[in-house]
């Protein structure tokens, strides 16, 4: 099976995933661009069963219950959870290292994309 590892910033915190995404999309929300400093947040979601964490996190919960993972030294955010997908834990996609993800090919949020980027027209589009 493929394992694949995100890593933070200064490496003390590290995530390795078995398998592939089950989800694999950039979302456009304002949490993600908050959450990533960027235009839009590429993430991942992998079965919690095929996650292993090594590392010290911090974590911050957000009022939709989303509880998020961050590396307490150097702030990358690595993983987190949400209500809405028990049992998966999301990855923020930029951290995996030289392991290649699939393309993703879903964009969330849709319409809060930044007007300057232009996506493929075979990704399926959610508002
Ligand atoms: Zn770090
Ligand atoms: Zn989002």
């Amino acid at each position: 099976m493929t394992e694949r590892t995100s890593r933070c910033c200064c490496g003390q915190l590290s995530v390795t995933v078995s398998g592939e995404p089950t989800i694999n999309g950039i979302c456009s929300c304002s949490d993600c661009k908050k959450r990533t400093g960027s235009a839009f947040g590429w993430q991942t979601h992998f079965a919690d069963s095929g996650v292993i964490v090594v590392g010290e996190s911090q974590q911050y919960t957000l009022d939709n219950g989303q509880v998020r993972n961050f590396c307490h030294r150097c702030g990358s955010t690595l993983f987190w959870s949400s209500p809405s997908f028990p049992e998966m834990t999301r990855l923020a996609a930029g951290n995996f290292d030289s392991d290649e993800l699939p393309l993703p090919k879903l964009s969330v949020q849709d319409h809060d994309r930044v007007s300057w980027i232009e996506l493929p027209e075979d990704w399926v589009f959610h508002t």
